[in-house]
């Protein structure tokens, strides 16, 4: 990605001055990722401000403060920096530095202990807060993740899927997982990943983990639904888990919208997804 990320044109809260030039963003070809922004703008459920999301070297979106802030005002296990629309936990030698947004979120109830100059930012996030509340225009806990499944039910929430060797957790079920490819409208494929045409994965039942470790010897060792993908083609698997359609998925000039939404699957950590029936009555374990 290009853009690059100044604290210049931007309110204390880090939300963007409006005036200035619209520019283009593109893909750059050394890119790791093909987020058309360098971050996804959303609010916090819990206090409503402005958070970026941004995607790790792990894969694993991480939400942080939308301003830079300078670096000697932040200890140093708490800086981030954001090279090539990736968020790095260390600080790049620069007088910036970011910062995770739970580290100020005003709606946590046990906040750890902050400089006074990140006690004074917290503090004006908590004002930000109320006169959110007092105005209508933010309701805590909006938006909320599904944060339990049945055990048993026939369509998981947010199932288990084997692809590339590895196990995700998927934020929705199967069937509604959405492409995250910008169309040429400007706005996000509405195309699901499981199109007419594309070979369905297969439900089986599997041993909750792939390769046991000593943590997770503890686990009960009832078989749990898999989405199985590893048996379709390379390229498959790999359309699969940079969330693209198959259209998307041969236009690689095509710049994201969003973040792939898969979560590194741990059964001892997404136990309340674990389901140990397949969906469907037709589905056979073989
Ligand atoms: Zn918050
Ligand atoms: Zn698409």
């Amino acid at each position: 990605m290009r853009s690059t990320h100044t604290s210049r044109g931007r309110h204390w809260d880090g939300s963007p001055h409006t005036q200035g030039r619209r520019r283009a963003l593109r893909v750059a070809a050394d890119s790791p990722t093909r987020l058309l922004r360098t971050a996804q703008h959303r609010r916090c459920r819990h206090c409503g401000n402005q958070v970026e999301w941004h995607t790790t070297v792990t894969q694993r979106p991480i939400p942080l403060h939308p301003a830079e802030l300078p670096t000697l005002i932040v200890p140093a296990p708490d800086r981030w920096h954001v090279a090539s629309g990736v968020a790095h936990h260390a600080d790049d030698g620069t007088p910036w530095c970011r910062i995770t947004h739970p580290t100020l979120c005003p709606a946590h109830t046990t906040p750890q202990t902050l400089t006074p100059a990140l006690d004074e930012l917290r503090r004006r996030l908590a004002l930000r807060t109320r006169r959110l509340l007092d105005t209508g225009a933010f309701t805590p806990g909006e938006q909320p993740l599904p944060e339990t499944a049945e055990p048993d039910i026939c369509r998981p929430a947010r199932p288990v899927v084997q692809l590339l060797y590895s196990r995700y957790l998927a934020a929705r079920p199967v069937e509604d997982i959405q492409c995250v490819a910008q169309t040429i409208r400007r706005t996000r494929c509405p195309h699901p990943l499981l199109t007419p045409g594309t070979t369905p994965g297969r439900w089986t039942l599997a041993p909750a983990t792939l390769h046991r470790t000593r943590r997770q010897l503890a686990l009960p060792a009832a078989d749990i639904a898999v989405y199985d993908l590893g048996r379709l083609p390379y390229s498959e698997q790999l359309r699969w888990r940079t969330q693209h359609c198959p259209i998307h998925a041969t236009t690689q000039s095509a710049p994201d919208l969003a973040l792939a939404e898969w979560e590194p699957f741990d059964p001892l950590l997404h136990h309340a997804f674990l389901a140990t029936r397949l969906p469907g009555s037709d589905q056979q374990h073989r």
